[in-house]
Protein backbone atom coordinates (compact mmCIF):
# COMPACT_ATOMS: atom_id res chain seq x y z
CA UNK A 1 0.00 0.00 0.00
CA UNK A 2 1.43 3.28 -0.90
CA UNK A 3 0.42 6.95 0.65
CA UNK A 4 0.93 9.80 -0.91
CA UNK A 5 0.72 12.95 1.15
CA UNK A 6 0.29 16.27 -0.37
CA UNK A 7 1.49 19.07 1.70
CA UNK A 8 3.37 21.92 2.41
CA UNK A 9 4.87 20.69 5.67
CA UNK A 10 6.02 17.30 4.67
CA UNK A 11 9.03 17.19 7.44
CA UNK A 12 5.63 16.92 10.20
CA UNK A 13 3.88 14.36 8.18
CA UNK A 14 7.32 12.15 7.81
CA UNK A 15 8.66 12.80 11.60
CA UNK A 16 4.83 11.69 12.62
CA UNK A 17 4.68 8.48 10.97
CA UNK A 18 8.11 6.87 10.09
CA UNK A 19 8.54 5.79 13.82
CA UNK A 20 6.87 2.40 16.04
CA UNK A 21 4.20 0.35 14.32
CA UNK A 22 3.74 2.11 10.91
CA UNK A 23 7.31 3.28 10.57
CA UNK A 24 8.42 -0.69 11.08
CA UNK A 25 5.91 -1.60 8.45
CA UNK A 26 7.45 1.04 5.86
CA UNK A 27 10.87 -0.47 6.83
CA UNK A 28 9.43 -4.35 6.00
CA UNK A 29 8.15 -2.84 2.59
CA UNK A 30 4.29 -3.42 3.53
CA UNK A 31 3.54 -0.09 3.11
CA UNK A 32 5.23 3.59 1.63
CA UNK A 33 4.75 7.00 2.64
CA UNK A 34 5.71 10.17 0.68
CA UNK A 35 5.17 12.97 1.43
CA UNK A 36 5.09 15.23 -1.83
CA UNK A 37 5.38 19.24 -1.15
CA UNK A 38 3.39 21.42 -2.68
CA UNK A 39 5.35 24.59 -2.24
CA UNK A 40 7.62 22.29 -5.01
CA UNK A 41 4.93 22.83 -7.53
CA UNK A 42 4.51 26.31 -7.58
CA UNK A 43 5.29 28.68 -10.68
CA UNK A 44 5.73 31.90 -8.59
CA UNK A 45 9.08 33.78 -8.48
CA UNK A 46 8.24 33.91 -4.60
CA UNK A 47 7.73 30.49 -4.11
CA UNK A 48 4.04 31.75 -2.73
CA UNK A 49 1.15 29.18 -2.47
CA UNK A 50 -1.58 31.73 -1.14
CA UNK A 51 -3.44 34.15 -1.92
CA UNK A 52 -6.69 36.46 -1.23
CA UNK A 53 -9.89 34.81 -1.75
CA UNK A 54 -12.34 36.80 -4.12
CA UNK A 55 -15.03 38.81 -2.35
CA UNK A 56 -13.15 39.36 0.42
CA UNK A 57 -13.01 37.56 4.02
CA UNK A 58 -10.07 36.59 6.74
CA UNK A 59 -7.35 34.79 5.76
CA UNK A 60 -5.69 33.40 2.78
CA UNK A 61 -6.41 30.25 0.36
CA UNK A 62 -4.12 27.56 -1.25
CA UNK A 63 -4.10 28.13 -4.90
CA UNK A 64 -5.38 25.64 -7.42
CA UNK A 65 -2.00 25.85 -9.77
CA UNK A 66 0.73 24.25 -7.41
CA UNK A 67 -2.24 21.80 -5.75
CA UNK A 68 -2.99 20.14 -9.66
CA UNK A 69 0.58 20.14 -10.54
CA UNK A 70 1.80 18.23 -7.65
CA UNK A 71 -0.80 16.03 -7.52
CA UNK A 72 -0.45 15.62 -11.54
CA UNK A 73 3.15 14.59 -11.15
CA UNK A 74 1.45 11.99 -8.14
CA UNK A 75 -0.62 10.57 -10.72
CA UNK A 76 2.12 10.70 -13.89
CA UNK A 77 4.55 8.48 -12.30
CA UNK A 78 1.02 5.76 -10.73
CA UNK A 79 0.14 5.46 -14.16
CA UNK A 80 -3.61 6.06 -13.06
CA UNK A 81 -5.41 8.72 -10.64
CA UNK A 82 -6.02 6.74 -7.62
CA UNK A 83 -8.52 8.16 -5.08
CA UNK A 84 -7.52 11.48 -3.66
CA UNK A 85 -8.76 12.17 -0.15
CA UNK A 86 -9.13 15.64 1.01
CA UNK A 87 -9.04 16.16 4.44
CA UNK A 88 -11.57 19.44 5.37
CA UNK A 89 -13.95 19.74 8.31
CA UNK A 90 -16.98 19.91 5.62
CA UNK A 91 -16.42 15.66 5.40
CA UNK A 92 -18.27 13.50 6.52
CA UNK A 93 -16.20 11.86 9.68
CA UNK A 94 -13.50 9.49 9.29
CA UNK A 95 -14.60 5.60 11.12
CA UNK A 96 -12.83 2.28 11.46
CA UNK A 97 -14.75 1.13 8.37
CA UNK A 98 -13.93 3.48 6.34
CA UNK A 99 -10.17 2.86 6.97
CA UNK A 100 -10.99 -1.06 6.64
CA UNK A 101 -12.45 -0.08 3.02
CA UNK A 102 -9.45 2.23 2.08
CA UNK A 103 -6.94 -0.44 3.27
CA UNK A 104 -7.85 -2.13 -0.05
CA UNK A 105 -6.65 0.27 -2.03
CA UNK A 106 -2.95 0.17 -3.79
CA UNK A 107 -2.45 4.02 -3.76
CA UNK A 108 -3.77 6.92 -1.72
CA UNK A 109 -3.40 10.70 -1.94
CA UNK A 110 -4.00 12.57 0.88
CA UNK A 111 -4.40 16.43 0.29
CA UNK A 112 -3.73 18.19 3.51
CA UNK A 113 -5.15 22.01 3.25
CA UNK A 114 -3.74 24.97 4.85
CA UNK A 115 -4.80 28.79 5.49
CA UNK A 116 -8.63 28.96 5.26
CA UNK A 117 -8.50 26.23 3.20
CA UNK A 118 -8.01 25.17 -1.03
CA UNK A 119 -9.59 27.39 -4.05
CA UNK A 120 -12.80 24.98 -4.68
CA UNK A 121 -11.42 24.54 -8.72
CA UNK A 122 -8.91 22.23 -8.39
CA UNK A 123 -10.58 20.41 -5.08
CA UNK A 124 -13.66 19.70 -8.13
CA UNK A 125 -10.54 18.57 -10.01
CA UNK A 126 -9.39 16.08 -8.69
CA UNK A 127 -10.76 14.86 -4.83
CA UNK A 128 -12.40 12.18 -5.28
CA UNK A 129 -13.61 12.01 -1.17
CA UNK A 130 -13.88 14.19 1.46
CA UNK A 131 -13.16 13.33 4.94
CA UNK A 132 -13.14 14.73 7.90
CA UNK A 133 -11.28 13.46 11.73
CA UNK A 134 -14.27 15.40 13.75
CA UNK A 135 -16.29 18.49 14.28
CA UNK A 136 -13.73 21.05 15.47
CA UNK A 137 -11.29 22.82 13.18
CA UNK A 138 -7.46 22.38 12.85
CA UNK A 139 -4.78 24.40 11.31
CA UNK A 140 -4.17 22.35 9.03
CA UNK A 141 -4.71 18.77 7.10
CA UNK A 142 -1.20 17.20 7.95
CA UNK A 143 -2.61 15.71 11.42
CA UNK A 144 -5.96 14.64 9.94
CA UNK A 145 -3.82 12.97 7.36
CA UNK A 146 -1.45 11.26 9.88
CA UNK A 147 -4.45 9.90 12.09
CA UNK A 148 -6.07 8.48 8.93
CA UNK A 149 -3.17 6.49 7.26
CA UNK A 150 -1.84 4.96 10.89
CA UNK A 151 -5.92 3.81 11.18
CA UNK A 152 -5.69 2.71 7.39
CA UNK A 153 -2.34 1.35 8.35
CA UNK A 154 -3.16 -1.23 10.51
CA UNK A 155 -5.42 -2.69 8.77
CA UNK A 156 -3.18 -3.84 5.79
CA UNK A 157 -2.51 -7.65 6.33
CA UNK A 158 1.15 -7.96 8.06
CA UNK A 159 1.74 -4.66 9.18
CA UNK A 160 -0.37 -5.50 13.23
CA UNK A 161 2.41 -8.65 14.61
CA UNK A 162 -0.77 -10.42 15.54
CA UNK A 163 -3.86 -10.44 13.16
CA UNK A 164 -6.24 -11.28 15.68
CA UNK A 165 -5.37 -7.32 17.23
CA UNK A 166 -6.95 -6.09 14.58
CA UNK A 167 -10.24 -7.91 14.49
CA UNK A 168 -11.66 -7.93 18.28
CA UNK A 169 -10.85 -4.04 18.80
CA UNK A 170 -13.57 -1.51 19.27
CA UNK A 171 -16.06 -1.08 16.91
CA UNK A 172 -15.44 -4.05 15.31
CA UNK A 173 -19.46 -5.41 14.76
CA UNK A 174 -20.53 -1.68 15.72
CA UNK A 175 -19.24 -2.90 19.94
CA UNK A 176 -16.50 -1.05 21.90
CA UNK A 177 -13.64 -3.27 23.10
CA UNK A 178 -14.21 -5.43 26.69
CA UNK A 179 -11.63 -3.90 29.39
CA UNK A 180 -7.94 -5.85 29.44
CA UNK A 181 -6.08 -6.66 32.63
CA UNK A 182 -1.92 -7.68 32.89
CA UNK A 183 -0.20 -8.59 35.87
CA UNK A 184 -0.13 -8.42 38.84
CA UNK A 185 -3.16 -9.71 40.02
CA UNK A 186 -3.95 -7.44 42.27
CA UNK A 187 -3.43 -3.87 42.45
CA UNK A 188 -4.30 -0.52 44.60
CA UNK A 189 -6.98 -3.12 46.22
CA UNK A 190 -8.23 -3.96 42.50
CA UNK A 191 -8.47 -7.24 41.72
CA UNK A 192 -8.78 -8.89 38.36
CA UNK A 193 -11.63 -10.46 37.74
CA UNK A 194 -12.11 -14.02 38.90
CA UNK A 195 -13.23 -15.67 35.51
CA UNK A 196 -9.67 -14.44 33.55
CA UNK A 197 -7.71 -16.32 35.93
CA UNK A 198 -10.06 -19.36 35.68
CA UNK A 199 -8.37 -20.60 32.59
CA UNK A 200 -11.82 -21.69 31.31
CA UNK A 201 -11.92 -20.15 27.92
CA UNK A 202 -15.84 -20.30 27.21
CA UNK A 203 -16.40 -18.27 30.67
CA UNK A 204 -13.79 -15.84 29.50
CA UNK A 205 -15.35 -15.59 26.14
CA UNK A 206 -18.80 -15.00 26.91
CA UNK A 207 -17.32 -12.19 29.83
CA UNK A 208 -15.97 -10.56 27.44
CA UNK A 209 -18.83 -10.45 25.29
CA UNK A 210 -21.38 -9.52 28.05
CA UNK A 211 -18.61 -6.65 28.92
CA UNK A 212 -18.28 -5.32 25.49
CA UNK A 213 -21.89 -4.90 24.99
CA UNK A 214 -22.47 -3.28 28.86
CA UNK A 215 -19.87 -1.12 27.78
CA UNK A 216 -20.82 -0.46 24.92
CA UNK A 217 -24.23 0.74 25.96
CA UNK A 218 -22.85 2.40 28.91
CA UNK A 219 -20.18 4.91 26.22
CA UNK A 220 -21.31 4.75 22.65
CA UNK A 221 -25.39 3.92 23.12
CA UNK A 222 -25.27 5.50 19.91
CA UNK A 223 -23.76 2.21 18.27
CA UNK A 224 -25.79 0.18 19.53
CA UNK A 225 -28.35 -0.08 16.81
CA UNK A 226 -26.02 -0.81 14.48
CA UNK A 227 -24.18 -3.54 16.48
CA UNK A 228 -24.25 -7.12 15.45
CA UNK A 229 -26.36 -8.65 18.27
CA UNK A 230 -28.37 -11.92 18.37
CA UNK A 231 -32.05 -11.66 19.51
CA UNK A 232 -31.15 -12.77 22.81
CA UNK A 233 -28.80 -10.65 23.42
CA UNK A 234 -31.26 -7.38 22.25
CA UNK A 235 -33.83 -9.22 24.95
CA UNK A 236 -30.75 -9.33 27.46
CA UNK A 237 -28.95 -6.42 27.49
CA UNK A 238 -31.25 -4.19 26.15
CA UNK A 239 -34.82 -5.02 27.21
CA UNK A 240 -36.57 -5.01 23.87
CA UNK A 241 -36.42 -6.74 20.25
CA UNK A 242 -35.05 -5.95 17.27
N1 LIG B 1 -12.08 27.45 6.24
C1 LIG B 1 -12.24 26.04 6.35
C2 LIG B 1 -13.67 25.70 6.75
O1 LIG B 1 -14.28 26.47 7.46
O2 LIG B 1 -14.16 24.62 6.36
C3 LIG B 1 -11.28 25.48 7.41
C4 LIG B 1 -9.86 25.56 7.02
S1 LIG B 1 -8.79 24.86 8.21
C5 LIG B 1 -8.33 26.26 9.16
C6 LIG B 1 -7.34 24.52 7.29
C7 LIG B 1 -7.21 23.09 6.82
O3 LIG B 1 -7.13 22.22 7.91
C8 LIG B 1 -8.34 22.56 5.97
O4 LIG B 1 -8.19 22.93 4.62
C9 LIG B 1 -8.23 21.06 6.18
O5 LIG B 1 -7.30 20.47 5.28
C10 LIG B 1 -7.67 20.95 7.60
N2 LIG B 1 -8.67 20.61 8.63
C11 LIG B 1 -9.09 21.42 9.62
N3 LIG B 1 -9.97 20.80 10.43
C12 LIG B 1 -10.10 19.54 9.95
C13 LIG B 1 -10.87 18.40 10.35
N4 LIG B 1 -11.69 18.44 11.40
N5 LIG B 1 -10.75 17.26 9.64
C14 LIG B 1 -9.93 17.21 8.55
N6 LIG B 1 -9.19 18.26 8.11
C15 LIG B 1 -9.26 19.40 8.80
Amino acid sequence: MRFHIMTLFPEMVLQGLNTSIIGRAAEKGLLSIEAVNIRDYTLSRHKKVDDYPYGGGAGMLMQAQPVYDAWKSIVDRIGTPPRTIYLTPQGPSFTQSMAKELAREEDLIFLCGHYEGIDERVLQEIVTDYVSIGDYVLTGGELPAMVMVDAISRMVPGVLTNDESGSTESFEGNLLEYPQYSRPEEWHGKKVPAVLLSGNHKKVEEWRREQSILRTKERRPDLLPKADLTEKERKAYLGRNG
